[in-house]
C-alpha cells in the first residue's frame, strides 16, 4: 500500500477553497495538527467560530479532498474555533498562545493535566483515578473528568453510580466520593451500550463534560484519557486547554513504542509532558513481599531520559491495586499507609510541582537584554 505523505495531503487540501475569502485553506494557514497513521489522517481546520455553519460544507469538501488520495484509509477533519486575533497570526501559531484564551474555558479550573497511553489495558485509568486520590491528600481540589468515552471506568475506580442532577435543567453538578469530583460519560449512558463515535462528536460530548458541568474551584482537573494516539485523542490534546500531560505506560517494549507516540501526540500540540509513570512495573508477592521483575523493568525510566522528559514514579503490580480500584476503593484511599500509596503521593507532589513550576515560568517577566 502506497505511503501517504503530509506532502500529498497538503496538496490535495490546497484544492478546497474558503469560499468567503476565495482562497484555498492551507494558504490561509487553516489546516493544523495533523497526523498520519498507517494510511489514516486527521486535522484539524482552524475557523474563526462565528462561521462554523458555512464551513461544514468546507470541511466535507476537506474530508473528500483526502479520501482521494491513493492510501488513504480514513480521514478525519475538525472544525476548530479560533479567535479573530489568531486568524491573522501566522500558520504555525504556537499552541501556547491558543491556551490562554481557551483556558478560560472552564472557570475556576486552575490546572487541567491529561492522563494518557499510547494503547489500552496499561493501567491509566487504575493511575489516573489514584492520582487524582493522592492530589487530594495532599491538600488541593481536585477533579476527574473521566474523557475515557469508548470504556469509562471512574464510575466503578471512584466508587459511584446514579445521574447527575441538573439543578437549572442546564449544567450539570458533578458527581462526588472522597471529596473528589467527578465526572463521566458512564453517568449519562447505560455500561452496556456500545457507543460509536465520530471526531467531531467525541469533542461536543467532552466540551460538554468539561463546560456544562459545576466544576467550582479546582486546583487541579485531571482527565483520564481514552487509551492510544488516534484522531479524538488528538483533537482532545488540542481543543482542552492542558497545563501538562502524564503518559502511563508499561516496561513492556510494545508499550513503550506506543508510550512514544503518546509523547509525540503531545509534543506536536505544544502541551507539555509533564514525565512518564511506569504501571506494572514489578511484581509484588502479596504473600513474602518479595519483588520480581517479571516484565523488563525500567523500560520507562530509560525511554524518559531518551525523550528528555521526567519520569515520574513506578507502580507496582500488586493484586490490591486492582482490587481495591475495582471495588471502587482505589488504594490511595483504602490503605493510604501502605508503600503503594506512598508511591502515588510521590507521583502527585511531582505533578504538582511540575505544574505549578510551568505556571511560574509562564507568569516571568521577560528579560531584555540590552
Ligand atoms: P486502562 O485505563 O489503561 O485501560 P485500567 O486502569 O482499566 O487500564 O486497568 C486495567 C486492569 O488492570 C484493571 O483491572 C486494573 O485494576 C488493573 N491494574 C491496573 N494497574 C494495576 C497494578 N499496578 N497492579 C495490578 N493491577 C492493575
Amino acid at each position: 500500500m502506497p505511503t501517504v505523505t503530509q506532502e500529498q495531503v497538503l496538496n490535495a487540501l490546497k484544492t478546497v477553497v474558503d469560499p468567503a475569502k476565495n482562497r484555498d485553506i492551507v494558504s490561509l494557514g487553516m489546516i493544523s495538527g495533523m497526523v498520519i497513521k498507517d494510511g489514516n489522517v486527521g486535522f484539524s481546520v482552524e475557523i474563526d467560530p462565528k462561521r462554523a455553519e458555512q464551513f461544514e460544507p468546507v470541511r466535507q469538501a476537506a474530508e473528500e479532498a483526502v479520501d482521494a488520495i491513493p492510501g488513504v484509509l480514513s480521514v478525519t477533519a475538525v472544525l476548530t474555533a479560533h479567535s479573530a486575533a489568531q486568524q491573522a497570526a501566522p500558520k504555525q501559531a504556537p499552541r501556547r498562545q491558543a491556551a490562554a484564551p481557551a483556558r478560560e474555558m472552564v472557570p475556576g479550573v486552575k490546572h487541567i493535566v491529561a492522563v494518557a497511553s499510547g494503547k489500552g489495558g496499561v493501567g491509566k485509568s487504575t493511575v489516573a483515578a489514584n492520582l487524582t486520590l493522592a492530589l487530594a491528600a495532599a491538600g488541593h481540589k481536585v477533579g476527574i473528568l473521566d474523557a475515557d468515552i469508548y470504556g469509562p471506568s471512574q464510575p466503578r475506580m471512584m466508587g459511584l453510580s446514579g445521574r447527575p442532577q441538573s439543578p437549572d435543567g442546564k449544567r450539570l453538578d458533578p458527581m462526588e466520593n472522597y471529596g473528589i469530583k467527578v465526572m463521566s460519560m458512564g453517568f449519562l449512558v447505560p455500561e452496556d451500550t456500545a457507543m460509536i463515535w465520530r471526531g467531531p462528536m467525541v469533542m461536543s460530548a467532552l466540551q460538554q463534560l468539561l463546560r456544562d458541568v459545576n466544576w467550582g474551584e479546582l486546583d487541579v482537573l485531571i482527565v483520564d484519557m481514552p487509551p492510544g494516539t488516534g484522531d479524538a485523542q488528538l483533537t482532545m490534546a488540542q481543543e482542552v486547554p492542558l497545563a501538562g500531560a502524564v503518559i502511563v505506560s508499561t516496561p513492556q517494549d510494545i508499550a513503550l513504542l506506543d508510550a512514544r507516540k503518546g509523547i509525540n501526540m503531545f509534543e506536536k500540540v505544544e502541551v507539555p509532558v509533564l514525565g512518564i509513570i511506569e504501571n506494572m512495573s514489578y511484581f509484588s508477592c502479596p504473600h513474602c513481599g518479595e519483588r520480581s521483575d517479571i516484565f523488563s523493568h525500567g523500560g520507562a525510566r530509560a525511554e524518559a531520559e531518551k525523550f528528555k522528559v521526567d519520569f515520574l514514579g513506578e507502580v507496582p503490580l500488586d493484586i490490591l491495586i486492582r482490587q481495591t480500584s475495582d471495588e471502587g476503593r482505589p488504594i490511595v484511599v483504602s490503605n493510604p499507609d501502605s508503600a503503594h500509596s506512598k508511591v502515588f503521593r510521590e507521583i502527585a507532589d511531582r505533578v504538582w510541582n511540575r505544574i505549578e513550576g510551568a505556571g511560574a515560568l509562564r507568569k516571568m517577566p521577560n528579560i531584555v537584554m540590552q
